[in-house]
C-alpha cells in the first residue's frame, strides 16, 4: 500500500504523516513515513539544492571566479523540475518500491502531483510534460491512495514556520497557482484522491484520513 500525502506548503502534511504511521504501527502494520524530496542520501543533497539554490554551497561559489554565472538562490525552471525528478528516480528505486515489495506501507510526504503542481502550475512548464518526465522517473509507480490537504495558502503560509525554502517565499499568487492545480489533479483522479478541507482543526482532519485508513486496511 502506497499513499501520498500532498498540498501547499504549511497545509499540515508533517502532522497527519506521523499520526498515520501511529496509527498504522499501533495497528500491528509495518509503516514507513518518507518524504519528497529528500527520502535518500542523494535525494537529501538535491533537496538542499532546490530548496536553497547554490546559496547553501558557498564553496563552489567561491571557486568559480566572477567571470561565470553567479551563486545565488535561482534555479532555471527545467532544472528545478529535473532535479525533482532525479530525486524521485533515487527514492522510488532505491526505497520505496523495495518497501513494497517487502509488504510494508509507504506514507511518503510528497510524491507525483507535486511535481505537476509546483513544477507545472507553480512554474507554469506544460503539464503533460513535466507529467510523462515524472512518471518516466518514477518508472510508472503510482500511489494507491493520495490526501490532498486542501486549504487557501494565504491562510497556510502563515502556518510555515523557521527559515522559508524558495518556493515558500515565491508569493502567494505563485501558491494559489499550485493549489489550483492540486484541485484539478483530484478531480481528475477522482478514485485516487481523498480531497480534505485542511482549514480545520488537526484533529478534524485527522479523523477523515484515520477513516480511511481503517477502511484501506481492513482485512
Ligand atoms: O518539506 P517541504 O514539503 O516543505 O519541502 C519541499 C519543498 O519543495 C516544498 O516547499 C515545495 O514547495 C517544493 N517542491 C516543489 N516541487 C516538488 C516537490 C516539492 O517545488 N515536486
Ligand atoms: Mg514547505
Amino acid at each position: 500500500l502506497f499513499i501520498s500525502f500532498e498540498g501547499v506548503d504549511g497545509a499540515g502534511k508533517t502532522t497527519q504523516i506521523q499520526r498515520a504511521h501511529d496509527f498504522l504501527r499501533a495497528k500491528g502494520l509495518r509503516s514507513l513515513v518518507t518524504r519528497e524530496p529528500g527520502g535518500t542520501p542523494v535525494g537529501l543533497a538535491i533537496r538542499e539544492l532546490v530548496l536553497h539554490g547554490m546559496s547553501s554551497f558557498p564553496s563552489i561559489a567561491v571557486t568559480g571566479g566572477t567571470d561565470v554565472v553567479s551563486a545565488s538562490d535561482d534555479l532555471y525552471s527545467r532544472t528545478e523540475a529535473l532535479l525533482y525528478a532525479a530525486d524521485r528516480a533515487e527514492h522510488v528505486s532505491r526505497f520505496i518500491r523495495p518497501a513494497l515489495d517487502r509488504g510494508d506501507i509507504v506514507l511518503c510526504d510528497r510524491y507525483s502531483d507535486s511535481s505537476i503542481a509546483y513544477q507545472s502550475g507553480g512554474r507554469r512548464l506544460e503539464e503533460q510534460e513535466v507529467d510523462t518526465l515524472s512518471r518516466w522517473a518514477a518508472d510508472g509507480l503510482s500511489p494507491d491512495r493520495t490526501y490532498l490537504l486542501d486549504v487557501d495558502p494565504a491562510q497556510s503560509l502563515a502556518r510555515v514556520n523557521d527559515e522559508p525554502d524558495r518556493m515558500e517565499t515565491a508569493g502567494e499568487d505563485f501558491q494559489q497557482q499550485v493549489r489550483a492545480k492540486f484541485l484539478k489533479l483530484a478531480k481528475q483522479n477522482p478514485d485516487r484522491f481523498l480531497v480534505i478541507d485542511a482549514s480545520q482543526s488537526v484533529n478534524e482532519v485527522w479523523q477523515i484520513i484515520q477513516a480511511d485508513l481503517e477502511a484501506l486496511t481492513a482485512d
